[in-house]
Parts: structure tokens; C-alpha cells; sequence
């Protein structure tokens, strides 16, 4: 075990390096960002451990982030005195990417610089950036609870291989020595790291160090005594963010430290940071993202708040807070009233835990009422990136129905485009005189849906339709009874039923026309057999000879394509 092994990178790593390597250049500063947010994380993940292991932070309790540079060698150096990696983790971290649907990810990207650098944001560049500025790596790495002889050196060049071997390391956790490229040598310099680090990680709640530097000596002044031993000084804040008052934090704070736990880095859309108190105690720091992540719909998407509990990390992923059509809000919620020692388990159990996600809940959806109010462009714009999933939120969250139904957007036949940017409170003020019922069609594409049949007599009696489109529209409209205290109706459903909209000659018509048609009816049943369970006379046309109808109660088609697909 402890010689030198030569191992290769997973494929998708390889091309990650690549495209990052080449569409991050002009971000290049940002991996400095990457590695003390993986430092921070170890820090905090060491943190939690010992809660349940004191001893591990015994021989060095005070973590912290130091950064180094030596400008003859070319090197930065940033190290940790976190949680550490064994060689299983550092082959498995530092090899692989672990994300499920990255090869799909991939495949994605264009080629042109700017939208990939884009999507690479959202995927997380994490570790590997450091090879947008260094042309060897060199990682040294103990974990907390390893002998000092089983720690691990990993070298790596970027290029396809690493090699990992067994050594020596006295200090606990994590050392990155980045061998800086010709042309990246300027960030071996005090003043540049420092500008860095507190351009981007300001907001990291552990002291970030760096080596007090003597300022030249001044002309004519005596030289300074070489052998005195440099001091380390805190270059950052070194607070937790959320725990500071709102006041004092710039935008560019709140904008960075959504990167560092989002693990993007698009800004965010939207934030809302809140200190609660009364019987509850709890900070809460929510974000709206810009950009939908790749994996919005893959299970094991990242979802949930980063969870403290009195400043102590917890755990990632606390999905316990915000319902499921939520999932793509980041942010941080620190508790006082939860133990240090709470669980997933004891989180699904616990009345704080119902009451803190029913008021985050509620903050997500004012912040969004308020977006939509203020500011409709960029509302529209979270539309187009999350729209599909708050339409889940009628079905999970009946408490809030009417609160997500104001949300809602739609193409509707009063724009006739495929944009869906009609709510539902501007359709009821555009009822008709007599319209009692919000109606809507349902179809596989918005085209479908524009040109149904079904359309005509709304479009001649000039009543607004809903054109529905979307996978999920049929489920959401089998949650939605009714908005403002008016019916949701299908009418591509069961008998079409215009209330007062029909006068009573149309409706007589109606009737004569069925008796002189019986026949005919009668005829086109027979030959259609089993296939169809009945066949009337409608107004529903002007302009289609026939159209097909689903009966009141029977599933919806698109549901039933659903279905049929599970194999039911
Ligand atoms: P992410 O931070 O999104 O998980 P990264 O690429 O930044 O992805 O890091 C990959 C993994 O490598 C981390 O999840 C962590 O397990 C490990 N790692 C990276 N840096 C450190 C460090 N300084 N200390 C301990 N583990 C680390
Ligand atoms: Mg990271």
C-alpha cells in the first residue's frame, strides 16, 4: 500500500479539466474561492465529528485556513487543519466525479467559451480549478483520526493521471501546494491573495491566515533582523454571515457566500435573510438561483438547507425545511433550539422542524409574490428556469394552493403565444359577463393545444382558455379546484358546459339539431363500436366537422400516456 501508484482520472474528469482549463481563463482568480470553500467545508465537517469524538480536536482545536505563497519556487500553498482525507477518499474525490448525470452534462456543452463557462458554473468546479492556474498539483492530506505515517501525498498534472502514495504528515488535515503556470505566476504575491480573499471568501466563518509581511525597509532606515519569525494575522472577517445584521452586509457578501455553499457561480436571483425570534429561535439565509441546475428533475439532486445548529455545522442536504417543489432554493438555516446531536431521523420527527419549514415556506413564497409584483421581467425569468417545478406545489402543499396558484404563469389564447406569462388573476378580471368557470385544455405540445377543436366556440364567444402543455399540467390541474372562488374546467371534458354564456336559442338549436341528427348518431356509433362510448351533437365547433371527447371522469390523455409508459 504505502508505494507509488499511478491511477487515471474517470473520462468525465478529463474533459471537465479541459473545458474548464480553457472556459475559466478569464475567471481564473475564482480558484482560490474553490479550495478555501473546500477547506471551510472540512473544517466544519471536522467540527461535527468531534461533537461525538472530542479527541479529535485535542492536539489542535483551533481551525483555521492558512495560505502561502513563495515567490522564487512559484508556488501557493492553502492549508487546512479540517477533517483530512484517507487514500480510499482522496482516490474516490480526487480522481471521480460523483455527481449523477455528468456525462449528460457534458454533452451539453457547446464549445463557445461563454456559455460553457456558464454551465461549468452550475455544475460546480470545485478542486479541479486549481489546474486553471497550476500545472501540478500536490495534495497532502491526514484525516483526523489517522496515525501521522498513514497520511497520503496525490500529484497530479491534470492531464490524464495521478499517483498517490502512503507518507508522513505531523498536522491534521489538508495542504494543496499549487505549482503555479509561467503565466499564472502573479498570484504568488501577498497583496493579490489577499485582494482575493477578501473578494470572494470574506464571508467564510473560519479565520483565513496569511503571513504578516514586513513593509520595505524605507530609505536610509536600518535593514530588519532576518531571523525574526514571521506572525500569521486574519485576513478575512472570519464571521458566520448569517449571523451578522443585515445592515453591514454588502450585496457582494451575500453574493459570494451563496456561491460558496450553492457551490455555483452564477450570482443569485433573490435572497432573504431573517433572524426569528420568540418561541422559536432561528437564523434563516434563503436563495433563489438564476439558473436551474442540470439535475432539477434527477432524484439525487442536491436539495435542502445547510443546517447549523448554534453555529455548529450540522449537515448538507437538510431537505426536512421546504417542501419538495421548493428543492431549488440554497441557502443556510441555524438553529438554537435543536440539539447538537439532531438527526435526519430526529429532523423528520421534530414540531420545531414543521414549524421552522412552514414559516421558510412562507418566506420563499413572499419573496416570490414580491418578485412578481416588483418585477416582472425577472419573475418571468424565474419562471422560465423554475416554473415547471412550483407547478408541483398545488398537489404537495394544500395549505399554500392559493398562495402558489397567484404564482402560476400560462399561455392562454388572449396573448396566442407560447410564452407562458398570463396569471390567473388577470384571466378572472378578464372574464366574460356571465363566465363562472376558469377554462383550460390540456394537449402534448402548445401547438396542440392552440389549434384544438375544442377551441372554436371559445374563440367565436371570445372566452379566454388556459393552453396547458407542460408534463406536469394535468397533475397540477387535478389539484386545482378552483381560484378565487371560480372552477377550473377542462374543456376538452365530459359535457361542455358554457352556464350562462349560452343563450337559449343556442341551446334550443342544440336540441333540435340532436333529435334531426339521430340517424346519423346512431349510424357513426355503430361503426365506431367499442371504440367510443358515445357520439353527440355540439356547438363545441365552427369550422371541424368532429372531435373527440374525454369523458367527465376518465383519465386525462397525457396522464394516461403516463401511465401507459409505467407499464400500467
Ligand atoms: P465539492 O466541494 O462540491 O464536494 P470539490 O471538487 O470542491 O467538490 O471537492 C471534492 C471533494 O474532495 C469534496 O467533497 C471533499 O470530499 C474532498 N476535499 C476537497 N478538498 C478537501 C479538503 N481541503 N479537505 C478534505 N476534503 C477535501
Ligand atoms: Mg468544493
Amino acid at each position: 500500500e504505502a508505494q507509488k501508484e499511478t491511477l487515471g482520472f474517470q473520462t468525465e474528469v478529463k474533459q471537465l479539466l479541459h473545458l474548464m482549463i480553457h472556459s475559466l481563463y478569464s475567471n481564473r482568480e475564482i480558484f482560490l474561492r474553490e479550495l478555501v470553500s473546500n477547506a471551510s467545508d472540512a473544517a466544519d465537517k471536522l467540527r461535527f465529528e468531534a461533537l461525538h469524538n472530542g479527541s479529535l480536536l485535542e492536539s489542535d482545536p483551533n481551525l483555521d485556513i492558512r495560505i502561502s505563497f513563495d515567490k522564487d519556487a512559484k508556488t501557493v500553498t492553502i492549508a487546512d487543519n479540517g477533517i483530512g482525507m484517507d487514500r480510499e477518499g482522496v482516490i474516490s474525490h480526487l480522481g471521480t466525479i460523483a455527481k449523477s448525470g455528468t456525462a449528460d452534462f457534458l454533452k451539453n456543452l457547446t464549445g463557445d467559451q461563454k456559455k460553457d463557462s456558464q454551465l461549468i458554473g452550475q455544475f460546480g468546479v470545485g478542486f479541479y480549478s486549481a489546474f486553471i492556474v497550476a500545472d501540478k498539483v500536490t495534495v497532502e492530506t491526514r484525516k483526523a483520526d489517522a496515525a501521522t505515517d498513514e497520511a497520503v501525498r496525490w500529484v497530479s498534472d491534470g492531464s490524464g493521471e495521478f499517483t498517490v502514495e502512503t507518507i508522513e504528515k505531523e498536522k491534521r488535515g489538508t495542504s494543496i501546494i499549487l505549482h503555479l503556470k509561467p503565466e499564472a505566476e502573479e498570484f504568488a504575491d501577498g497583496w493579490r491573495l489577499r485582494n482575493i480573499i477578501r473578494k470572494y471568501s470574506d464571508h467564510i466563518s473560519l479565520p483565513i491566515l496569511m503571513l504578516k509581511e514586513e513593509a520595505p525597509a524605507a530609505e536610509g532606515e536600518e535593514e530588519k533582523q532576518e531571523d525574526k519569525t514571521p506572525e500569521w494575522e486574519t485576513v478575512n472577517t472570519a464571521k458566520a454571515l448569517w449571523t451578522r445584521s443585515r445592515s453591514e452586509i454588502s450585496d457582494e457578501e451575500y453574493k459570494e457566500f451563496y456561491k460558496h455553499i450553492s457551490h455555483d457561480f452564477t450570482d443569485p436571483m433573490k435572497w432573504s435573510h431573517n433572524r426569528v425570534e420568540g418561541k422559536l429561535e432561528y437564523n434563516s439565509l434563503l436563495f433563489i438561483p438564476a439558473k436551474a441546475p442540470f439535475d432539477l428533475y434527477n432524484r439525487d439532486m442536491q436539495k435542502g438547507l445547510k443546517l447549523y445548529v448554534q453555529r455548529v455545522y450540522i449537515m448538507d442536504q437538510a431537505d426536512e425545511f421546504l417542501p419538495m417543489y421548493l428543492r431549488f432554493i440554497k441557502g443556510v438555516v441555524d438553529s438554537n433550539d435543536l440539539s447538537l446531536n439532531v438527526s435526519r431521523e430526529i429532523l423528520q420527527k421534530d414540531p420545531a422542524v414543521e414549524s421552522m419549514k412552514t414559516a421558510l415556506t412562507k418566506r420563499v413564497l413572499d419573496m416570490l409574490e414580491k418578485m412578481a409584483k416588483k418585477e416582472p421581467e425577472q419573475y418571468a425569468e424565474f419562471w422560465t428556469e423554475f416554473g415547471q417545478v412550483l407547478k408541483e406545489g398545488p398537489a404537495e402543499d394544500y395549505a399554500n394552493r392559493e398562495k402558489v396558484a397567484k404564482l402560476l404563469r400560462f399561455a392562454t389564447t388572449e396573448s396566442d403565444s407560447a410564452t407562458q406569462d398570463q396569471n390567473l388573476e388577470g384571466y378572472v378580471s378578464r372574464m366574460k359577463e356571465g363566465q363562472d368557470k376558469i377554462y383550460y385544455i390540456t394537449a402534448d405540445t402548445h401547438n396542440a393545444a392552440a389549434n384544438s377543436p375544442h377551441l372554436e366556440v371559445f374563440r367565436k364567444k371570445g372566452v379566454e382558455v388556459l393552453l396547458l402543455s407542460d408534463r406536469v399540467d394535468e397533475w397540477l390541474m387535478s389539484h386545482m379546484q378552483e381560484f378565487d372562488g371560480k372552477q377550473f374546467a377542462d374543456i376538452a371534458r365530459g359535457d361542455l358546459d358554457l352556464g350562462t354564456l349560452d343563450n337559449e336559442d343556442d341551446k334550443k338549436a342544440l336540441e333540435e339539431s340532436a333529435k334531426e341528427k339521430e340517424d346519423l348518431l346512431k349510424r357513426i356509433k355503430d361503426a365506431l363500436g367499442d371504440s367510443v362510448e358515445e357520439v353527440r351533437v355540439t356547438h363545441r365547433l365552427t369550422d371541424s366537422p368532429a372531435c373527440l371527447v374525454v369523458g367527465q371522469f376518465d383519465m386525462g390523455a397525457q396522464m394516461r400516456r403516463i401511465m401507459e409508459a409505467a407499464g400500467q
